[in-house]
């Protein structure tokens, strides 16, 4: 897609720092890091977000999932992580391709949401 950041990223019109690759999918550190490891996965082709998925998207849905800890590992996060998919308006995604957020380090994350 001509205007995606992300895809820019996919066709090396904007820099990143690649983690992983393969045929499908793209991993590289969020510009604003959370954590001591956060990394983004994505899928190479545009994909808007969750909402947006189709059944031909479920391998690469699976790649990004079952090459998380594999990723983790390597950035830097060997004892577990977190995964977040921000998902639309509620989900406030700001980057409109689908990610996932992979947030580690040596030390436990955090809460994951304020209690209602
Ligand atoms: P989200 O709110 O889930 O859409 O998260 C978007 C994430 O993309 C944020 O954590 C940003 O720091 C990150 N981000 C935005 N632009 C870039 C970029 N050019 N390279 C790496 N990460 C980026
Ligand atoms: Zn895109």
């Amino acid at each position: 897609m001509n205007d995606c950041i992300f895809c820019k990223i996919v066709a090396g019109k904007i820099p990143s720092t690649k983690v992983y690759e393969d045929e499908d999918i793209l991993a590289f550190n969020d510009i604003n890091p959370a954590r001591p490891v956060h990394v983004l996965v994505i899928p190479k082709k545009h994909i808007t977000s969750l909402a947006s998925v189709t059944r031909e998207d479920t391998l690469v849905l699976g790649k990004i999932l079952a090459k998380a800890n594999e990723i983790a590992i390597a950035q830097g996060s060997p004892d577990g992580f977190r995964v977040i998919i921000n998902t639309g308006r509620v989900g406030q995604q700001e980057v409109p391709h689908l990610h996932a957020h992979i947030v580690g380090g040596p030390d436990p994350v955090g809460p994951m949401l304020k209690r209602i």
